[in-house]
């Protein structure tokens, strides 16, 4: 795009393509993906870190956004849950807000653990910046450090988040997010904050080509020896690696014919 290369097809992200962006089914590790759990005997299992605590239940936590705000139901899982993740939360100071797409957290308690009969150690989870434990949900928020944690969770707005969850517990009714009958409260240490954010799969998205895979311009004109397929090409709705090895095969030919 810095000599002039189109984007195209923004729109295939959401619509046209399908689910090219999912919610995490394994918690607290890098790769929670819902297809493929990474297992230690992986060849590739030191890149993936961990396996990642696979939630049978979203009753048995909460999901709290860059500041450490619920933004959703929880147990939702359509668009409108993954559109509140990449929502724009929160007030950084001076006028500026959070940008949508940060990290999400679960923040759950120890009775949660027994529920979902957890073991919430390496090589299942990654305290490498995936996954914390504390005593309190104020020493739990100043724990949460990752590359992609724009700034700390203020201790102080992560226990009024809980606090007003069990709060809604208590009352048996969601005021926030209409969860339905939100049923146990995050009240036992040790709590837990655990990597939770959508996983993309596809792009979809990418810079504009012809039928040759040359990259054209903004106004359809041919950049000259520049090619692209794959993840790199927009304005295809198509999956994965058939939308890989048709287009990087298509882009290779016509750059060897050149
Ligand atoms: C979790 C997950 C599950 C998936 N499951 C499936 C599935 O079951 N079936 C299916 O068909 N598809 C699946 N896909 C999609 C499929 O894997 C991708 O569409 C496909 O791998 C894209 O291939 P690509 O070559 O276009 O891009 P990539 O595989 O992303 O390759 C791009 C390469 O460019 C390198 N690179 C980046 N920047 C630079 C640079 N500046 N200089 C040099 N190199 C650079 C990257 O390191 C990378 O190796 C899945 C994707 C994910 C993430």
């Amino acid at each position: 795009m810095a000599i002039g290369a189109a984007l195209w097809a923004t729109s295939n992200q959401s619509n046209e393509g399908g689910r090219a962006v999912t919610k995490t089914l394994h918690i607290g590790c890098r790769y929670g993906y819902q297809n493929l759990k990474w297992e230690p005997q992986s060849p590739l299992f030191k890149l993936a870190g961990a396996s990642g605590l696979t939630v049978s239940s979203f009753e048995d936590l909460i999901l709290v956004n860059q500041i450490g705000q619920r933004f959703w139901n929880e147990l939702d899982d359509s668009y409108k849950f993954l559109s509140a993740c990449l929502g724009t939360n929160g007030n950084l100071g001076r006028g500026s807000r959070a940008n949508g797409g940060g990290p999400i957290w679960a923040i759950f308690d120890a009775d949660a653990v027994r529920r979902e009969r957890w073991d919430p150690k390496p090589p299942n989870v990654d305290p490498n910046g995936w996954f914390f434990s504390a005593q309190t949900i104020r020493e739990l928020a100043a724990k949460i450090v990752n590359p992609y944690q724009s700034q700390p969770i203020a201790p102080r707005v992560l226990e009024e988040t809980v606090t007003r969850y069990n709060s809604h517990v208590e009352l048996g009714k969601d005021l926030d997010f209409s969860r339905p009958s939100p049923q146990f409260k995050i009240e036992t240490p040790p709590f837990y904050a655990a990597w939770s954010t959508p996983i993309l799969h596809d792009t979809l998205t990418g810079l504009r080509i012809n039928t040759k895979c040359q990259v054209m311009d903004v106004r359809g004109r041919v950049i000259s020896g520049l090619y692209c397929a794959g993840e790199t090409a927009g304005g295809f709705g198509l999956h994965g690696l058939p939308r890989a090895t048709v287009f990087g095969r298509i882009a290779g030919r016509e750059a060897a014919r050149a």
